[in-house]
């Protein structure tokens, strides 16, 4: 067994004291992961690592030498008892990190616990110790655990695995429990805020009882959801039995909540919802080349669209469903997203699968040329999982009955590669679909929902009711007006302008966004005159905005329509 102790004395400093004792391999290497499943970006956690050092049984100092970024040997050390012990800087609010204050102590296990190489499979045993001040403090996590004295917790994991994708949390918490179909669920909130523990318990417990009847069960026994309330950060994290999340606390239920919920709630709801389908789709449903993360480097796999796709089409399908939100509701967000995708002009550079790939260094690592030279998976996932629904449904199958495939399939450890989406369409439907899923997933060609919601009873409208001055967004700040992107095709990259410049004047007069909107819907040629750097530059601009596409979605027939939105 692994066990580690868990001292967080230096609160105020932001530190976690770890020690970690274990029988060691000849040579023991530890490390520590390069990044966390779900969050594709390598994140270098060891950079916070401060101070290792270690210690035989009886106490003697041993040589510890860091050999790679995140690496760490130990020589002669023949299944000797060692100790080493090291220092964590945990002040990331991300629900990828770790971080520790006086309010609150949460740690991802993948930013503080060095795992042993060749020994990632032995049972895990964490210890916690609470300073005195903070005993009050509540325990959240998926992890076994039990209460020693206050103060002092215990945690399980079965491996290294299942504790690096366990995060905990220490804090005053508000919570509550409920049971969806028979499971035990917990619901945690910390940080300051005024939720409506009733509405939510009352919404919640629906949207978790609708997923587990979709998928027939649930690959947890129990599931807790771990909610930090804050101003503004937006963010989650699945887990296979928990979630991490963080809310602008806005998003959180009110007292006087109408019975359609707020815009701001609906976002928070949809954002459990997604979490929870995660449970099934990448934690237990995976791509085949992440049975077994590497750690060390980047997993690559060209199937996001499926994982995070699919997921965001059912994150909001689901509120629909469990009755939560109404029709119009679901329709207003799903007009959302397809006016996204139709107002993204990288869609007709990037495939979806080309943008799974590059996860790693385009999707998480966003820039002004982004929306100019990628697709989101997310999104245009989200609508390839609608389009694929809807081509089934015409076929007498449907997305949710491929979903329970991959859901079988995966309970006899079948897992998901790049031919797994033709078969399963195929076998539920006796129609070769190679090309149709070639086309939406291997081309930057326009999707088909202009054909196939008039099969469902929706009009599908397309409309150019605004427009991007000079194809720039905009927006205004005390030294002038920023550029914040600016469109390939659009009038003022044509004439010179770019990302990041400061536009100060036009024609001779001080620029606003207003006066460039204006002068955007002029006949003719003026000047621009902008700071690059702090370069003055001028430049003569011919007036054309670019047009932004919208989409209009109605019903017209209900029958039909439900064919669709019905189980
Ligand atoms: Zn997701």
């Amino acid at each position: 067994m692994l066990h580690y102790q868990i001292e967080f004395d230096d609160y105020r400093q932001h530190l976690i004291h770890v020690t970690a004792r274990f029988l060691a391999d000849p040579t023991q290497v530890l490390s520590l992961p390069t990044w966390i499943p779900g969050s594709y970006l390598i994140r270098e956690f060891s950079k916070h690592i401060e101070s290792v050092r270690a210690y035989d049984e009886d106490g003697r100092v041993l040589q510890i030498q860091k050999f790679e970024k995140n690496k760490w040997r130990l020589f002669n050390t023949d299944h000797e008892l060692i100790t080493v012990e090291y220092d964590v800087y945990a002040y990331d609010l991300s629900v990828r990190g770790a971080y520790v204050d006086q309010n609150r102590l949460y740690v991802n296990p993948a930013c503080a616990c060095l795992g042993l190489d060749g020994q990632e499979g032995k049972a895990v045993e964490v210890e916690v110790f609470l300073p005195k001040e903070l005993r009050h403090f509540q325990l959240a996590t998926g992890l076994k655990s039990k209460t020693l004295v206050k103060g002092r917790y215990t945690l399980y994991a079965d491996s290294y695995a299942q504790l690096i994708d366990s995060p905990f949390e220490l804090a005053d918490q508000s919570r509550f429990s409920f049971e969806a179909n028979g499971i035990p669920h917990e619901f945690v909130v910390s940080g300051k805020h005024a939720m409506n523990a009733q509405r939510m318990q009352q919404d919640i417990e629906k949207i978790c009882s609708t997923e587990i009847s979709m998928f027939g069960s649930a690959p947890f026994k129990d599931y807790t959801f771990m909610t930090m309330a804050t101003g503004n950060s937006y963010g989650g994290l699945e887990h296979p039995n928990s979630t991490s999340l963080i809310t602008p606390r806005d998003d959180l239920p009110k007292a006087n909540e109408p019975e359609q919920p707020s815009k701001d709630y609906q976002r928070f709801l949809g954002l459990c919802s997604h979490e929870y389908f995660h449970s099934w789709l990448v934690k237990f449903i995976r791509p085949e080349n992440f049975v077994n993360y590497d750690l060390n480097k980047e997993g690559y796999t060209s199937l996001l669209w499926i994982f995070e796709g699919f997921t965001s089409y059912y994150d909001d399908l689901i509120l629909l469903r469990s009755g939560v939100i109404n029709q119009d509701a679901y329709l207003s967000l799903l007009k959302a997203q397809i006016d996204r995708y139709l107002q993204n002009p990288g869609r007709l550079v990037q495939s979806v699968s080309e943008s799974s790939f590059d996860a790693w260094v385009k999707f998480y690592r966003q820039d002004e040329n982004s929306n100019n030279a990628g697709t989101s998976y997310y999104n245009k996932g989200c609508l390839v999982a609608l389009c694929l629904d809807l081509g089934l449904r015409l076929r007498g199958s449907s997305l949710d009955a491929l979903m329970r495939k991959l859901y079988e399939n995966a309970q006899n450890g079948i897992q998901v590669n790049e031919r797994t989406i033709f078969n399963l369409c195929n076998e539920l439907t006796g129609d070769d679909w190679l090309e149709q899923i070639n086309h939406l997933i291997n081309t930057t060609d326009e999707l088909p929902l202009d054909q196939l919601f008039p099969e469902f009873g929706v009009s599908f409208t397309l409309k150019n009711d605004k427009s991007l001055p000079l194809g720039l967004k905009l927006a205004d700040k005390p030294e002038g007006v920023l550029v914040q992107s600016a469109r390939r095709d659009g009038a003022g990259t044509n004439a010179g302008l770019s990302a990041n410049d400061v536009i100060v004047a036009i024609d001779g007069l001080k620029a606003t966004v207003k006066l460039v909107e204006q002068y955007a819907k002029l006949e003719g040629t003026y000047s621009v005159y902008a700071f690059r750097r702090d370069e003055f530059m001028q430049f003569e601009v011919q007036s054309a905005g670019s047009e932004l596409a919208e989409v209009e979605l109605k019903i017209e027939d209900q029958v039909k329509a439900e064919k669709w939105l019905t189980a």
